[in-house]
């Protein structure tokens, strides 16, 4: 066991992901170098390895983390906006709405879940009435499709929960919902299908040009490319500084949120926004696409831009301004407190930057996942122009299939489970996960080393019970798996230990 433990550190130092072993150990003897490096593996860093994965080019992830996703990224609202939030004529605009319109086929292709549900921004007042008009006539400039102001019986035909007193709304037809991880996931593992690499707990501590372009410096180990993308989240601006002046500051905006149990899940059909104001988009209440009930976000200026924890001060004033819009919210249903950190800059705009072969995408606050896809076409575009001259792969590989047990006929479940026995182990009860869902996870492009990187994949975890009986199952199978034992097993990051040691000496494990 402790030789294995050995070789999976030294995958971890060297980056081997599937198929990727040849590459970093010519790296390591100092011959690769990579077309372009992408530094980040959020929805953005991910969203730029697929695009570049089309291309005949060789591409280097670097992710800080154990997994993808492990950023702004796996905490926000989930929301695949529509467009008419972002100032008009600015690339947050553009990218925005062109996103939305490719989410649609991407996560077709790449079974990633999304629902286009529509949203709401409910007018209560006379100024809220007014923002609405001017949001409205924001969506027509930013060519939104199919926005259009509705009268209040319309909304409450739309949504009968709304609050009684509301005057208009704005209403969005192409509004979505997605799970951010599973996009994220999906990309960086059809990237990695494709042929691009990725190496995680490489945190990049230094930049430095060279003859051929640029080394990057991670913790574990140099990585030599002709062009990097800085997709570093809330870091982007610390990473742009490890190679160029100074150029913009990111500023980290934590938001907080209450996650509901499912059976409030259809308190709303769309996505119910209250009008925005200085702090965002204000809070919402919407369905997941898993069938829960959000609530959130806060807005709030935090020091510390890996600070995710929640407050019950904040998440007090979430709950009481999400009962504005849906007065019949039920907050005791809450299942799960959450906060995402938003990567936002003084710049009412992404900073979407090339210099000589160095791409900033930066400052990628909501709609950031919305536009990822439209971020990375443009990154592409900005590589292109800096000397990036490399063809399309004609074999490029755009599908991926995720067995979702749980949504299969009686029929469909019965013959997987006669291939693959593993399927009739139900692991999630909440969830009806099975174990033959996780193996298929822990043997994908990008297998997951924790029990919350099982539950970004397979949706474990996720109902009411928030892995009180799944995650000691879960364990066991990463440890069975991973040949290891299962004091190694984490439950997230790197360090986050769940066992401590036996508690009975010298019998059997149960
Ligand atoms: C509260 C909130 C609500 C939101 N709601 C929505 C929404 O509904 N719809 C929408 O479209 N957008 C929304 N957003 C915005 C969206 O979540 C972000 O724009 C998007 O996730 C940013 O992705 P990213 O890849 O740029 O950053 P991240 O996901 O943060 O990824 C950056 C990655 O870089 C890695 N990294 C950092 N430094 C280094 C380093 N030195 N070396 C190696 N790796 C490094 C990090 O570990 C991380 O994995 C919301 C954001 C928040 C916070």
């Amino acid at each position: 066991m402790q030789v294995v433990y050995l070789i999976q550190r030294k995958r971890q130092r060297t980056g081997h992901e599937k198929g990727a072993a040849f590459a970093c150990v010519r790296f390591e003897e100092g011959k690769e170098l990579y077309d372009v490096v992408i530094i980040g593996c959020g929805v953005t860093g991910a969203a730029a390895a697929y695009e570049l994965s089309k291309l005949q080019v060789s591409v280097m992830i670097l992710e800080k983390e154990n997994d993808v996703a492990m950023g702004t990224s796996r905490a926000n609202s989930a929301i695949i906006h529509a467009g008419y939030d972002a100032p008009s004529g600015t690339l947050m605009a553009r990218l925005n709405v062109e996103g939305n319109a490719m989410a649609e086929d991407l996560c077709k292709a790449l079974d990633v879940p999304f629902k286009r549900i529509g949203s709401l921004v409910a007018a209560f007042d006379d100024y809220d009435e007014g923002v609405v008009r001017d949001l409205y006539e924001r969506g027509i400039r930013n060519g939104v499709p199919g926005i259009r102001i509705i009268g209040p019986e319309e909304t409450k035909k739309i949504e009968p929960n709304i609050a009684e007193n509301v005057r208009c709304a704005l209403y969005a037809p192409t509004a979505g919902i997605i799970n951010p991880w599973e996009y994220t996931i999906a990309l960086a593992e059809t990237a990695v299908r494709n042929g691009a690499q990725l190496m995680r707990n490489a945190e990049v501590t230094a930049i430095a040009r060279t003859q051929d372009g640029y080394c990057v410096t991670t913790t574990a180990g140099d990585v030599q490319a002709k062009y990097v993308v800085n997709a570093a989240g809330v870091f982007a601006d610390k990473v742009h500084e490890m190679l160029l002046p100074p150029a913009f500051e990111i500023v980290p905006v934590r938001g907080e949120y209450d996650l509901l149990d499912r059976s409030e899940g259809t308190r709303c059909n769309t996505v119910v926004f209250q009008c925005p104001g200085p702090e965002g988009k204000g809070v919402l209440v919407s369905p997941t696409v898993h069938g829960n009930l959000i609530v959130g976000p806060s807005a709030e200026e935090i020091p510390d831009r890996e600070d995710t924890a929640t407050t019950a001060e904040v998440l007090a004033k979430v709950r009481e301004r999400a009962k504005r819009a849906i007065p019949s919210v039920d907050l005791r249903q809450c299942i799960r407190n959450f906060a995402g950190v938003r990567a936002n800059s003084r710049v009412d705009d992404f900073i979407l930057l090339e210099e000589d072969g160095f791409v900033d995408l930066a400052g990628i606050k909501s709609p950031g996942l919305t536009a990822a896809p439209a971020i990375a076409k443009y990154a592409v575009e900005l590589l292109r122009k800096a000397g990036l001259d490399a063809p399309e792969k004609e074999d490029f590989i755009n599908e991926r299939h995720v067995v979702h047990f749980a949504e299969l006929d009686a029929e469909e479940q019965k013959a997987l489970i006669e291939k693959n026995p593993a399927y009739g182990r139900v692991i999630c009860r909440c969830n009806t996960v099975t174990e033959g869902e996780i193996l298929d996870a822990i043997h994908s492009p990008i297998p997951p080393v924790s029990v919350d990187g099982i539950k970004r994949r397979c949706i474990t975890g996720m109902g009411r019970c928030q892995g009180g009986f799944c995650g000691p199952r879960i364990v066991d199978i990463l440890a069975r798996e991973l040949h290891t034992d299962p004091s190694k097993i984490v439950q997230d990051g790197t360090g986050s230990y769940i066992l401590t040691g036996e508690t009975k000496q010298g019998g059997e494990r149960a």
